[in-house]
C-alpha cells in the first residue's frame, strides 16, 4: 500500500547503519509498543528485545517512574543549560552522584548527548591538558582495531571497524590502532589466553617506542568490546596493557558506554577487569536511553591542568546546548535509583551466570565457533566450518540467516557479521532467558538444512 508506514519509511526516511538499496527491498520493521524486555511491531507480533535496544535499556521498556521523573521536570524547568557559570538542580545532583559512584576517585563530570559526542570530548581535553602542561607534541591517542567509540570525525577515527573509516578518509591524524584481545580469532596456533595478553602489551609497547613516548597521549578501550563482536578480555590483558601505560605516563580512557551501570555483574567493567581509568565514558544505561545524555568524569590528572589552563586563557571552550539537559538529567537520576533500589547489578551477575551457562551449552552445535561473554553480555560467533573457523558462504551470510530466523521466533538480536549478540535489559528473569536461548537454538537447527543443502 502506497501510504502504509513501511511505503513511507522507504520513501522519506534514510535509516542509520543500513544498506540503503538493500531497505528498499526489505523495508523495516516498525516497533510500536514496548513492555518489560518485549517490544511489539505494528502488527502487534511480540519480541524479547535481546539487544535492550541498543545495549541499552537497562529498566526494560516500560518504566512509569522514569517517565514520571521526565514529566515532573519538563513540567518545572522544560530546557536550562549549562554554559557560563549557569546550571540547575538536576545536572548538579547527577554530577555528584556520578562521582560518588565511580569505581576510582574522580574529580568533575561533564555533560553531553551520545557516546560520539564524549568521546570526541575526551579526545578535546585529552589535547587541551597536554597544550596546557607544555607538552603539545603529546597528542596521539591509540585505540584498538575492532573497538567502538562512535561516528563523528574524530569517534569514528577512534573507532576500528573498517565500515566506519574507508569510505569516510578515516581516521585523522593523531590517531592510532592496535591489537585486539580477541583469542578465538587472532591468537596464533596454541598460544595461551595468558601469553596472547602478554603479546598485545608487548606490540602496545612497541607501537609507542615507534611513535616516540612524547608523542603519545592516551589510550582508548572498552572494559569488554561490544559491537566489535562482544570480545571479552583475557584475565591478565588490562592489567598487562595498564603497566605499559603507566611506564610511559599514558591516560586511560574507559570507554563504559556499555558496559557502564550493571552490563558485565558490576557497576563498571572498570571494576569487572580491575581498570583504572583517567577518563570514564558513560552513556546508554545512564538513563536506560529513554532520553539522550552522556557523560565524561574526569580525575584531578585531568582537571587540574585543564583548571589551570582556564586561569591563564581563560575558558575550556567546549560544550553542547543540550549537555547536562535537565529533563535527561532527571531520568538519569531516577534510572540510577531504580537500578540501586532494584539491585539490577546483582540480577545482572546472578542472571548473567545462568545466560552464560545456557549459551555455553550451544558451544558444541556444528554452527557455533566460540561462545563468550559476561555477566549479561553474551555472543555466539558462527561458523560454516568450526575446525577451519570459516565462514559459510561470505562473513556475515550465516549471521544474517540465524538473526533473521530467531526474529521470526520471536527474538531481536544483532548479528554483527556472524557473530550474534545478547545483551538484554538488566531486569530479564532466568525464565525469560531460557525463552530467549531455546529460541536461539531452534534458529540454529532450522539454519542446518540451508547452510548443509
Ligand atoms: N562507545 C561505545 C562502546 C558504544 O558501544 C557506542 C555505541 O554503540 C558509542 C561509543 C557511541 O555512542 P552513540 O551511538 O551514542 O554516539
Amino acid at each position: 500500500q502506497p501510504n502504509s508506514a513501511e511505503a513511507r519509511d522507504i520513501r522519506y526516511h534514510l535509516h542509520s547503519y543500513t544498506n540503503a538499496r538493500k531497505h528498499e527491498e526489505i523495508g523495516p520493521l516498525i516497533i510500536e509498543k514496548g513492555d518489560g524486555i518485549y517490544v511489539e511491531d505494528a502488527s502487534g507480533k511480540r519480541y524479547i528485545e535481546a539487544m535492550a535496544g541498543l545495549w541499552s535499556v537497562a529498566v526494560g521498556f516500560s518504566e512509569q517512574r522514569l517517565v514520571d521523573a521526565a514529566t515532573r521536570q519538563m513540567k518545572k524547568l522544560p530546557f536550562y543549560h549549562n554554559f557560563t557559570h549557569k546550571g540547575h538542580s538536576p545536572v548538579i545532583d547527577l554530577a555528584e552522584k556520578l562521582v560518588s559512584m565511580a569505581p576510582v576517585p574522580m574529580s568533575k563530570a561533564f555533560f553531553t548527548n551520545s557516546g560520539s559526542e564524549a568521546n570526541d570530548t575526551a579526545m578535546k581535553m585529552i589535547w587541551y591538558r597536554s597544550n596546557a602542561l607544555g607538552q603539545p607534541q603529546k597528542k596521539k591517542i591509540i585505540s584498538r582495531k575492532r573497538g567502538y567509540h562512535g561516528v563523528t570525525i574524530a569517534s569514528a577515527s577512534l573507532t576500528g571497524l573498517p565500515n566506519n573509516q574507508i569510505s569516510f578518509d578515516l581516521p585523522i591524524a593523531n590517531v592510532l590502532h592496535t591489537g585486539t584481545p580477541h583469542h578465538y580469532r587472532d591468537a596464533l596456533a596454541g598460544e595461551s589466553e595468558e601469553a596472547f595478553a602478554t603479546r598485545l602489551a608487548e606490540e602496545l609497547e612497541q607501537l609507542i617506542l615507534a611513535e616516540g613516548p612524547e608523542m603519545v597521549a592516551a589510550f582508548i578501550g572498552e572494559p569488554v568490546m561490544g559491537a566489535g563482536g562482544v570480545v571479552v578480555p583475557p584475565a591478565t590483558y588490562w592489567e598487562k596493557i595498564q603497566a605499559v601505560l603507566a611506564k610511559y605516563d599514558i591516560l586511560l580512557v574507559a570507554d563504559e558506554v556499555i558496559c557502564g551501570f550493571g552490563r558485565t555483574g558490576n557497576m563498571f567493567g572498570c571494576q569487572t577487569f580491575d581498570i583504572k581509568p583517567d577518563i570514564l565514558v558513560m552513556s546508554k544505561q545512564i538513563s536506560s536511553s529513554y532520553l539522550p545524555i552522556s557523560a565524561l568524569l574526569i580525575n584531578e590528572r585531568v582537571y587540574a591542568p585543564l583548571a589551570d589552563e582556564s586561569n591563564r586563557i581563560g575558558t575550556f571552550g567546549h560544550g553542547f546546548t543540550a549537555g547536562g539537559h535537565p529533563v535527561a538529567a532527571a531520568v538519569a537520576l531516577e534510572n540510577l535509583k531504580l537500578i540501586e533500589e532494584r539491585d539490577l547489578v546483582g540480577n545482572a551477575r546472578t542472571v548473567g551466570v545462568h545466560m552464560q551457562k545456557r549459551l555455553r551449552e550451544l558451544a558444541g552445535h556444528e554452527l557455533v565457533g566460540e561462545v563468550r561473554g559476561v555477566g549479561l553480555i553474551g555472543a555466539v560467533e558462527l561458523v560454516g566450518d568450526k575446525q577451519a573457523k570459516t565462514p559459510w558462504k561470505n562473513a556475515g551470510a550465516l549471521g544474517g540467516l540465524v538473526n533473521g530466523l530467531l526474529q521470526e521466533n520471536g527474538v531481536i538480536s544483532r548479528n554483527m557479521a556472524d557473530t550474534l549478540a545478547f545483551c538484554p535489559p538488566l531486569i530479564i528473569t532466568e525464565k525469560q532467558v531460557d525463552d530467549m536461548v531455546d529460541a536461539f537454538k531452534k534458529a540454529l537447527d532450522a539454519a542446518v538444512p540451508q547452510v548443509r543443502g
